[in-house]
């Protein structure tokens, strides 16, 4: 597993976050500071460094309740607890969801309809196969493949809203690694309006949320990570200059591993059970809505770039993208235009 490095700073201030391998997946306590109304936090949940920071008069209580909630969702949502909600879903084949869990299954199931199939949470069991959920990587043959392709189909899953009552076939197990995060950082941003920050940023392994302004009233700015992988140099791939958006990012170098010189990333294409290869390097999703974002970035992911175009051109008004491709093009959304800034060239895609 390769070491990476998110940037985000704002006007006066750099944080930069390393995942530290080997780090315990426990929800961990890595630092707390306050100083002059702001307060910053950095934790370790849900796989991954977080940094949560805010301004104001009351920074530090909502810093505190920030990560209380990243603690509170991890337990519910995440498939490495066996007492978590998700994992006994998966065990028991049912269960009575709780609001935020009855939610996020919502969500997915309403970008497995959008997305036809590009976004599918029953994607889990390939991702136990391909070694993702234990660090025991493996390539599986075509034939276990396609075994367990036949319980990766998101129409498979029974929800009643009405009683909140979720049932899974025999053999069908759910993930929220795709969308849980930017989930968080929406609940976040929640946090900070009740405790009426005047701005805050919330970092959850680089897909980052912004809220208000910084204490010298500037917008923030958010660097769109270079992937390893990409053709392009240097450390970022632009800078957005914004506030009260996620911008998150979904790459085959956030997670991978490689055998007989081949390298294997953890988005799987539903279509075919194996990593996703459309040609994109990463996709970057810049929305109002956390959760949409996340779910998009690896949705888009897998569609490649065609598609993924098609699908905005659709959905203009609650997103935009910043797609990198192997080929070093780099295609931007018109939305965002004014907002982006590179030192590469880039195309700016209108509707
Ligand atoms: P990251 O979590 O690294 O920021 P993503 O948001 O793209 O990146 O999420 C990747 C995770 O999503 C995987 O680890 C897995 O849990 C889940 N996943 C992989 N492929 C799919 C897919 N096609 N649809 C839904 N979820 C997926
Ligand atoms: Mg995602």
């Amino acid at each position: 597993m390769k070491t990476v490095r998110k940037i985000i700073f704002g006007v006066c201030i750099t944080v930069c976050l390393l995942v530290i391998p080997g780090c315990s997946k426990n929800n961990a306590e890595l630092s707390e500071k306050v100083n002059n109304g702001e307060a910053s936090r950095e934790l370790f949940a849900m796989d991954t460094i977080m940094t949560i920071t805010a301004y104001g008069e009351k920074s530090s209580e909502a810093v505190d309740a920030a990560a209380a909630e990243v603690k509170r969702l991890d337990d519910l949502l995440s498939t490495g607890n066996a007492k978590s909600e998700v994992s006994i879903l998966n065990k028991n084949g049912n269960c009575l969801l709780s609001a935020d869990t009855g939610f996020l299954l919502e969500k997915s199931l309403e970008l497995y309809e959008n997305t036809e199939g590009s976004f599918d949470i029953t994607i889990y069991p390939l991702m136990k196969e391909w070694g993702f959920t234990s660090d025991k990587y493996k390539v599986p043959s075509d034939e276990r493949i396609n075994e367990l392709l036949k319980n990766v189909d998101s129409s498979l899953i029974q929800w009643n809203p009405e009683n909140r009552l979720a049932l899974l076939p025999d053999k069908v197990e759910i993930d929220f690694g795709g969308i849980a995060k930017g989930y968080t950082s929406s609940r976040i941003m929640q946090i900070f309006k009740e405790y009426h920050v005047t701005g805050g940023i919330v970092s959850l392994g680089g897909n980052v949320q912004a809220y208000g302004r910084k204490n010298d009233r500037n917008t923030w700015k958010i660097a769109v990570e270079n992937p390893d992988t990409s053709p392009l140099d240097g450390d970022y791939a632009g800078i957005l200059t914004l506030t009260d958006k996620a911008v998150i990012t979904s790459g085959g170098y956030e997670r991978y591993f490689e055998k007989d010189g081949k390298k294997y990333h953890h988005i799987i294409d539903p279509a075919t059970g194996k990593p996703a290869r459309s040609g994109l390097v990463s996709v970057t999703i810049v929305s109002d809505d956390g959760t949409l974002a996340d779910g998009l970035s690896t949705s888009l992911f897998v569609m490649g770039g065609e598609s993924a175009k098609e699908y905005w051109k659709k959905h203009s008004a609650e997103f935009d993208f910043i797609l990198i491709y192997e080929d070093k093009t780099v295609e931007v959304s018109e939305g965002i235009k004014d907002s982006f800034s590179s030192d590469f060239d880039y195309e700016v895609i209108g509707k």
